[in-house]
């Protein structure tokens, strides 16, 4: 019988413990933590993670600033908007919801953020930091994946992990946390030969490759940890994860579904940063 990790729960309690420390602020006479959220353009997706995020800064107590942009605009246009942000000192967390229209670079967005109101933890300056081991706003999927694990109490020291992708806002980040609670990890990507072999040989399995139940029963180790980040929709139109839940959840110990598994935690671990960003004004 399988534990299922509920992201759903544990981001409730994380937001309420944020909230609780917003008012405590508040009796203090400060003012609340700040976030201003941009979206460019008409993505349905990011439409709705920006209304998601929006709705958990309004229980937790964080005030939101939301910037809308139409599909065309240029990167001049951002790039104001983001220099202006950035000398704001009202402004603790500054996040620009990707993926960015074409005409847009988006990696010269990232790295003109400044580094201590970064709360996605995509800037080089917090990558560099977090890689070395050093004080840093790290991204939000990896580590409210870490929060979920903690929270159940399970063992990552000693243990093989397989991490499926490699990208630089969950697939890297989470094989360095898992790396650095001593875990033994592989990371997997489309050019991995003998994928399904690695997976059955481990205790942990992490999946951000976005194909929908791509992972089969018959992949897994029993007893084995499976965490899916994967955010799919399968043929009938369901939200589905990377993750045959139905056939796998069985052979597992833990299994995190999908949804209510990591999406929750990462919004949460979202307003976690804009409060370290609050506290921790320009120590980065
Ligand atoms: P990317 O598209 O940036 O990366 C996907 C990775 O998967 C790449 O490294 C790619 O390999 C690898 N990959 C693709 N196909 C295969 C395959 N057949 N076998 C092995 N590896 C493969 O995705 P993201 O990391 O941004 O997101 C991954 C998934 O997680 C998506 O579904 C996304 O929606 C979801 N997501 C969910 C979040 C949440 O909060 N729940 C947050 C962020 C993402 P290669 O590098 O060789 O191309």
């Amino acid at each position: 019988m399988y534990i299922l990790l509920d992201g759903k729960e544990l981001s409730k309690k994380i937001k309420l413990e944020i909230a609780k420390d917003v008012a405590i602020l508040i009796d203090d006479g400060k003012r609340s933590p700040s976030l201003a959220v941009i979206l460019v353009g008409e993505d349905k997706a990011s439409q709705t993670y920006v209304r998601n995020k929006i709705r958990a800064t309004k229980k937790t107590g964080i005030i939101s600033h939301e910037y809308k942009l139409s599909e065309s605009s240029t990167e001049k246009e951002l790039i104001t908007i983001i220099n202006f942000l950035n000398n704001d000192e009202e402004i603790d967390g500054i996040l620009v919801q990707l993926p960015l229209p074409k005409q847009i670079n988006e990696q010269k967005i990232i790295n003109l953020i400044a580094p201590e109101k970064d709360v996605d933890g995509f800037t080089p300056k917090n990558s560099g930091r977090f890689y070395t081991g050093l004080n840093s706003l790290k991204p939000c999927t990896p580590s409210g994946i870490m929060e979920l694990l903690k929270e159940y109490k399970i063992e990552i020291e000693g243990k093989s992990a397989v991490v499926l992708g490699r990208s630089n806002i969950v697939g890297k980040p989470i094989a360095n946390m898992l790396l650095e609670k001593n875990a033994t990890v592989t990371v997997c990507h489309s050019k991995t030969k003998n994928l399904k072999e690695i997976v059955k040989n481990s205790d942990i399995v992490v999946s951000a490759i976005g194909k929908a139940e791509f992972i089969k029963e018959d992949w897994i180790k029993e007893g084995a940890v499976v965490i899916d980040v994967g955010i799919n929709y399968n043929e009938a139109g369901q939200l589905v994860g990377d993750v045959d839940f139905k056939n796998v959840a069985d052979k597992c110990s833990f299994i995190t579904p999908v949804p209510r598994g990591v999406g929750p935690m990462t919004i949460a671990m979202l307003m976690k940063n804009c409060l370290l960003a609050y506290n921790m004004k320009k120590e980065l």
